[in-house]
């Protein structure tokens, strides 16, 4: 573009130049802060040492890079720890140095915060769109266990940001953008406007260069103009208010680049309309000083209707606190004025470090502290459990303690809940992911899917289109998203069985009569029975069928004609018979079956189960569900098909009796039936049938079928029988033969 740059635009931030020892050390005594000189250049000598041979892009040595960032600390008036963890940063990432070396060298405290800036480090931010920045700024605030680690951090990035020149095309607009995204949202977060400014204005240079230039001439141009009209406004502001006996700073500022142009983009407006590009600002000592110097200002210039602002009696979600008027001057410019205590100034401008310079880096533990209740607003501490005093004291942080922050393979990252496994991330992806999902690598490695995630990790989710969601699932997960999708999947499943447990009785059933499935659907009756049970499809009905929810003796007088029903063999409703004999008399077998409905429950005749005992359910062809003992040898081989495989429960403890088959095995004495039996009444059970078998020399093998109400009893007459005298054994016949098998089916 031609004619448009007029000359090359001025990097927002300039580098602080490469500080030596004696220069970190100045700095912290400026503000006030105790150094332990030995120490310090025990850590300068160290990293010097460290970064001796490395040189930056730029062809400085290395070493101008951490002493840069522990000036930057030094500057944000924190105290030597941090300076000395800003010298020691890069060592672990960029030389041979251990954790354990470093322990050994500066102790415990340091080697932990230089390993948590490293570790933040790692995790590679890629572009997405908002919902994963803040993720990745949520990641980030939670991996850091200790706020420190964070500031030490912004500094780190900060000084990257001012010498961002030496980098090449792409990493510069790389670098720039993760600013922008992540770490100057993280320093607005934190309430450090002026590192949150730099930040952005370093980065809106990179990665707008013409926009840039254009905006910097434009202010540049305004200001120049105005320079005479700003004087004079000054000066009538401290006469104003020395006479108004207001002891306040005033000092004048023009807003950050990168807020002018977000603001003229958003509004859709030019500069000339722009209210508070420019702003003086007027520091008090007292709190009410700042309303008396308000008044001050409003004498003096006529303020501009709905832009006056009260952020100290409400405060801004990160505690900012200042009053905020605009006046219009003399030639008819407005202009801004922030009115604020020195304190007020202090926390405006570096938030969370000015609140740990005020403490010392002793945080008050008093949980009324104004200042600890701001602390703990500013990081937005999620847990109500978690002690502020015993959180604060040691000064470490837990953001987020129930989240995990998981990468895809191509970077993007997801919040799970702590404990979520491979599964859970695979649902979060896609559900489709999940319901084939075969395994995962976690971090390059295969591994198990029930394999808690970690804050950082990369899993890549392994597939198959023949793999399909089983019900074990269930106890893999803990996201209530992939809980309720693998939940749809089965009953879903379970739906298509009950239609083709429906249609195949319906089918049975009509082929008795002579008629065809496919000709009653068709017909006007089963259209109008559709009808009247509000069903939509024919499988609705089948479904019904198949769940038990409706009989074949209910459903077959209303879908055949009289003729019809008469021309049958046996009466309808015989299947339904068949499975009340199975069942105790009188009474449906007390069960429950998970999922949408009421299926149809059989007991099985192989193991005969009873209320109390572990049961599994069994999706059978056509003939409902079979309830078998979990012990049962049948269902151990033929669960080959889990998908058949369904949860059942005892509903009640008691109702109706269970006939259960035992096995005892005696000495060959006289009179045992009789003992046997005399025992069995005692216990006021009933006997259905009894037979001896002596066939085994000195043996006798009994089987017995008695009738009990639930487990209890049944051990109450197992432990009755096992104390006769000549009783060996008494066992519950499971039974494992070919028909039991069948009965399965
Ligand atoms: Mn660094």
């Amino acid at each position: 573009m031609p004619g448009f740059r007029k000359r090359s635009p001025t990097a927002p931030v300039a580098p602080p130049k490469a500080p030596s020892l004696a220069d970190l050390i100045a700095r912290l005594e400026a503000n006030g802060r105790s150094v332990d000189r030995p120490f310090l250049e025990k850590v300068y000598a160290y990293s010097a040492e460290m970064h001796k041979d490395q040189v930056r892009r730029s062809g400085e040595p290395y070493l101008t890079h951490p002493a840069s960032v522990a000036a930057i600390l030094a500057d944000l008036r924190l105290d030597q720890t941090c300076v000395a963890v800003g010298l020691l940063h890069d060592v672990l990432e960029d030389t041979l140095t251990t954790r354990a070396a470093l322990e050994a060298e500066f102790g415990a405290e340091i080697a932990e915060l230089v390993d948590g800036v490293t570790k933040i480090g790692k995790h590679l931010y890629v572009r997405k769109d908002e919902a994963q920045a803040e993720t990745f700024r949520k990641m980030i605030l939670a991996s850091a266990r200790d706020l420190r680690v964070i500031l030490v951090k912004l500094a780190d990035r900060l000084h990257n940001m001012m010498t961002l020149d030496a980098m090449s095309t792409e990493a510069r607009r790389r670098i720039s953008q993760e600013t922008l995204e992540i770490y100057a949202p993280i320093a607005n977060r934190l309430g450090m406007a002026k590192v949150k400014g730099e930040l952005e204005d370093l980065a809106f240079f990179y990665l707008y260069p013409l926009q840039f230039a254009s905006l910097q001439e434009k202010v540049d141009e305004r200001l120049r103009v105005g320079k005479k009209g700003i004087a004079e406004i000054r000066e009538r502001l401290v006469t104003a208010l020395a006479e108004g006996g207001i002891a306040a700073e005033i000092s004048f500022r023009v807003k950050r680049y990168y807020s002018i142009f977000q603001k003229l983009r958003r509004q859709g407006i030019d500069i000339s309309e722009l209210y508070d590009y420019l702003a003086f600002r007027i520091v008090t000592e007292e709190l009410r000083d700042c309303y008396a110097a308000l008044g001050v200002v409003h004498q003096g210039w006529r303020p501009i209707p709905g832009r006056f602002k009260d952020y100290i009696a409400m405060p801004k979600p990160n505690l900012y606190q200042s009053l905020h008027t605009t006046v219009l001057g003399g030639r008819g410019q407005p202009f801004e004025v922030q009115i604020r205590t020195r304190e007020m100034d202090l926390v405006a401008e570096d938030g969370i470090a000015a609140h740990w310079r005020y403490k010392e880096g002793r945080l008050a533990p008093d949980g009324a502290d104004k200042n600890v209740r701001w602390l703990r607003q500013l990081v937005e501490i999620q847990t109500e459990q978690s002690d502020p005093r015993s959180f604060l004291s040691s000064l470490k942080l837990d953001l987020y303690p129930d989240e995990v922050y998981v990468f895809t393979p191509k970077g993007d990252v997801f919040a799970l809940p702590r404990d979520a496994t491979p599964l859970d991330f695979a649902y979060r992806i896609h559900t489709d992911l999940g319901h084939h999902c075969t395994g995962a690598r976690i971090n390059g490695r295969l591994a198990p899917l029930r394999t808690p995630l970690k804050t950082g990790d990369i899993v890549e989710i392994l597939s198959s289109p023949t793999r399909n969601p089983s019900r074990d699932w269930l106890g893999l997960v803990v996201t209530s998203r992939a809980k309720s999708k693998i939940r749809h999947w089965l009953n879903t499943q379970q739906t298509e069985q009950a239609i083709q447990i429906g249609r195949r009785m319906l089918e049975k059933e009509l082929a008795r009569h002579k008629l065809t499935l496919k000709r009653t659907v068709e017909s006007e009756r089963f259209r109008k029975l559709l009808a009247e049970e509000g069903l939509g499809r024919p499988e609705d009905l089948l479904a019904r069928l198949g769940y038990g929810k409706a009989t074949l003796a209910q459903l077959l007088p209303r879908l055949l004609s009289a003729e019809e029903l008469q021309a049958t063999p046996e009466p309808p409703g015989a299947f339904r018979r068949a499975i009340g004999r199975l069942l105790p008399s009188g009474a449906a077998a007390p069960i429950a079956v998970s999922g949408p409905g009421d299926l149809l429950t059989v007991l099985a005749k192989c193991c005969r189960p009873v209320p109390g005992d572990e049961i599994v359910g069994y999706i059978t062809r056509g003939r409902g569900i079979s309830v078998h003992s979990i012990d049962c040898p049948n269902v151990r081989n033929l669960l080959y098909n889990p998908e058949r495989e369904i949860e059942v429960a005892w509903s009640r403890e008691d109702g109706g009796v269970f006939a259960v088959s035992l096995v005892i095995e005696t000495e060959d004495r006289r009179g045992m039936l009789a003992r046997l039996t005399e025992a069995i009444a005692k216990l006021d059970t009933n006997i259905r049938q009894i037979e001896a078998d002596t066939e085994r020399p000195g043996r006798g093998d009994i089987e017995v079928v008695v009738e009990v109400k639930n487990r209890g009893h049944l051990e109450k007459i197992r432990k009755a029988l096992g104390a006769l005298p000549g009783v060996l054994e008494v066992s519950r016949r499971m039974s494992g033969s070919a028909r039991g098998a069948r009965a399965l089916d």
